[in-house]
C-alpha cells in the first residue's frame, strides 16, 4: 500500500478506556490532530467488556472518576458508593458526548501491529479491518487488564453448553434461571458475578484455585447530601488523594503494625472492615513489607471469612493460607461467602480435585463429571504487558518491544521503551499503575504525555526517547521496591504467574503515587532528563 493510502495523523491513541478517552480530549484541546482507536464498538475499555452481573468498581465512585472538568464533577451524580458496571459506563457515554470525543475515534477496529520508520520518524498502525494509520507519536492507553486468559485446560471447545466470560460478557441479557452453572475463577470478577449467579442457578459449582482474600464491600445508595459534600470540597478532596500513596481515599493508621498496641491494631482493623474498604491492606504502612504485620491483617480477614460460611470444613477451603494479603489483588464482595451456605452452591477445590477437562457436558475434575448447562470463565488476564505485547511495536531497527521486553518489561517511568521513539505508554509497568487509582494514574500520564509533546513542540523537536541508562535506573529502582516487598514471592497477575512462559516480574512501582507524580514532574522541570530529544 503507498503512504498515500494509510490515513495519517499527528498523533495515535490506542484505546477509549478512561485513559484514551482523556487523551484524545487534553491532546486535541492542545490542538493537535488525533485519532482515537479502539477494538470495541463504543467507548468504555474494560467497562465496555466485563459487563458481567455484578461487576463494580471498588475504588469509591467519587475517587474513581475524572477530574479534568470542574462542571463535569457537578453535574454528574453517583449514586452508589460503589457504582455499578452500568453506572461506571454510562458515565463514560456521558463524557464521550459531553466533550463529543467520538467523532475522533474509529470503533470496532483492533490494532495488530505497529512499525516505525526512522527515515519519515512516523509510526504505522495495522489494523484487523486491514486499514493502516500512521502518526508521528503513539500512545498506547491499551490498559493494564484488558487482555483476557482462557484457563489452558483442554476440551473448551468441546463444551456445546452456554459459554461465559466475564471479560468479555455477552451484551443480550443471560438467564441463569434453573440452570447449573459451573465458574472457574475465583479473582474479583469471579467473587462479584459468584453471588449474582448464585441467586437464579438452578444449582452453581464453583471450581476454586486459589481463594481470595474478600471483606465486604458495604455498598449503599450515595445520600444525596453526602454526594453534596463532595461535591463541594471535590477540589480539596481531589487534592487530598492525590496526596497520598494511592490516589484515592485510603483509610491508614499512618503506622507500622508494631507501633500499634493489639487493642489499637483491632480497633483500626474493625474500623476498616465495617467500612468495607480495600484499605484493609493499607491500615498499617508495612503490611506488604512486613510478615508479621501481614500475618494481623491476613488473620484478622481469616477469621471473618471464617464467620460468613457455616460449613466449617467449607470455610477453610475459603480461607487463604499459602500467601500474604495483598500479595494477590484482594477483593470487596457483596455476599460472596453467604453463597456458600445456600443450598444450590458446591465449592470444588480443585488442589484437591484437579480439573482434567472440559466436556460435551460439563467439566471433569479428577473426582467426577460435574453436569453443567453454563460455564462462566472468569480466569483473569495478561496483566500490565499483555495488551501491548499483543501490539508489540517493532522499531525502526526492526526490533520488537517483546525481545527487548524478553525479561520483563523495562521502561522510564512507565511512560517510555528505550529504543521506542515517540512511543508513550500509559498505565504502564514501572509506573504505580494498579496500585493506584486507575483514573487518576491515567489522567497523570495524559497530562505528562501532554507536557512534553507541547514542549517538543515549543523547542522544535521531533523527536523524544527514554535514554537507555535512564531506563536501567528506573528499572532498578522499581525493583528494588518490589522486592523488598512481600508480592514478588506470591504466584499472581502482578509478577506474571498466571501466564505460562511469562518471565516473572514484579515491575509496579510500589513507592507511592505520590512520589512517582512528584519524580515525573521533576523530570519534566529538568527539561525531560533522562530523554533524548532532537
Ligand atoms: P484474576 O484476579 O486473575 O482471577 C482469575 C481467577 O481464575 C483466579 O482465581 C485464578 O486462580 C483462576 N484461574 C485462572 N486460570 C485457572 C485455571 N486454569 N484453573 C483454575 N482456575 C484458574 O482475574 P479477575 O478476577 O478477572 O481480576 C483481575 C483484576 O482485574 C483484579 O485483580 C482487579 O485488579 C481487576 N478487577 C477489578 C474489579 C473491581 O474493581 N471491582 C473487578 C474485576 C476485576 P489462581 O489465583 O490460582 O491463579
Amino acid at each position: 500500500m503507498a503512504m498515500s493510502e494509510v490515513e495519517s495523523h499527528d498523533i495515535i491513541v490506542v484505546g477509549a478506556g478512561f485513559a484514551g478517552l482523556y487523551g484524545i480530549h487534553r491532546l486535541r484541546n492542545d490542538g493537535w490532530d488525533v485519532l482515537g482507536i479502539e477494538s470495541g464498538s463504543d467507548v468504555g475499555g474494560v467497562w465496555y467488556h466485563n459487563r458481567y452481573p455484578g461487576a463494580r468498581c471498588d475504588t469509591l465512585s467519587v475517587d474513581y472518576s475524572y477530574s479534568f472538568s470542574k462542571e463535569l464533577e457537578q453535574e454528574w451524580d453517583w449514586s452508589e458508593r460503589y457504582a455499578t458496571q452500568g453506572e461506571i459506563l454510562g458515565y463514560i457515554r456521558h463524557v464521550a458526548d459531553r466533550f463529543d470525543l467520538r467523532r475522533n475515534f474509529v470503533f470496532d477496529t483492533r490494532v495488530t501491529g505497529m512499525e516505525r520508520n526512522d527515515g519519515t520518524g512516523l509510526w504505522t498502525i495495522e489494523t484487523n479491518t486491514g486499514k493502516r494509520y500512521c502518526a508521528r507519536f503513539v500512545l498506547l492507553a491499551t490498559g493494564p487488564l484488558s487482555a483476557p486468559l482462557d484457563p489452558g485446560i483442554s476440551g473448551l471447545d468441546d463444551f456445546k453448553g452456554e459459554l461465559c466470560r466475564t471479560s468479555a460478557w455477552p451484551h443480550e441479557p443471560v438467564s441463569f434461571e434453573g440452570k447449573r452453572i459451573g465458574v472457574v475463577g475465583t479473582g474479583s470478577s469471579g467473587v462479584q458475578s459468584i453471588p449474582e449467579i448464585a441467586k437464579t442457578a438452578g444449582h452453581i459449582t464453583v471450581f476454586q484455585r486459589t481463594p481470595a482474600y474478600s471483606i465486604p464491600a458495604r455498598n449503599r445508595p450515595m445520600a444525596p447530601a453526602e454526594l453534596d459534600g463532595f461535591k463541594q470540597k471535590y477540589s480539596e478532596h481531589r487534592q487530598e488523594v492525590r496526596s497520598n500513596y494511592t490516589g484515592f481515599t485510603l483509610e491508614t493508621t499512618g503506622k507500622t503494625a508494631a507501633e500499634c498496641s493489639e487493642t489499637e491494631q483491632r480497633t483500626h482493623l474493625d474500623e476498616v472492615f465495617a467500612a468495607g474498604s480495600l484499605g484493609i491492606v493499607a491500615t498499617f504502612t508495612d503490611v506488604l513489607f512486613n510478615v508479621e504485620a501481614n500475618e494481623v491483617v491476613a488473620e484478622y480477614v481469616r477469621d471473618r471469612i471464617r464467620e460468613r460460611v457455616e460449613d466449617p470444613e467449607t470455610a477453610e477451603k475459603l480461607v487463604p493460607k499459602t500467601y500474604p494479603i495483598g500479595t494477590k489483588r484482594p477483593c470487596l464482595d457483596t455476599g460472596y461467602y453467604e453463597v456458600f451456605n445456600q443450598p444450590n452452591a458446591r465449592l470444588v477445590d480443585i488442589n484437591d480435585t484437579p480439573i482434567e477437562r472440559f466436556t460435551e457436558t460439563g467439566i471433569q475434575t479428577s473426582a467426577e463429571h460435574h453436569d453443567l448447562d453454563m460455564i462462566v470463565l472468569a480466569t483473569g488476564f495478561d496483566a500490565l504487558t499483555g495488551a501491548i505485547l499483543a501490539i508489540d511495536p517493532v522499531n525502526g531497527n526492526g526490533d520488537r518491544l517483546s525481545d527487548a521486553w524478553r525479561d520483563g518489561p523495562g521502561t522510564y517511568l512507565g511512560l517510555a521503551a528505550a529504543g521506542f521513539p515517540n512511543l508513550f505508554l500509559i498505565s504502564a509497568a514501572g509506573g504505580t499503575s494498579v496500585f493506584g487509582n486507575m483514573v487518576t494514574v491515567a489522567e497523570e500520564a495524559i497530562d505528562w504525555v501532554a507536557g512534553a509533546l507541547a514542549w517538543m513542540s515549543e523547542n522544535r523537536l521531533e523527536t523524544m526517547e527514554a535514554r537507555p541508562e535512564a531506563q536501567d535506573e528506573w528499572t532498578r529502582h522499581v525493583l528494588e521496591i518490589g522486592n523488598s516487598s512481600l508480592l514478588p514471592a506470591t504466584n499472581s497477575w502482578y509478577v506474571g504467574a498466571n501466564v505460562p512462559g511469562k518471565p516473572r516480574s514484579f515491575s509496579v512501582y510500589l513507592g507511592g503515587f505520590n512520589i512517582y507524580t512528584e519524580k515525573c514532574r521533576e523530570v519534566a522541570e529538568n527539561g525531560y532528563e533522562g530523554f533524548s530529544a532532537r
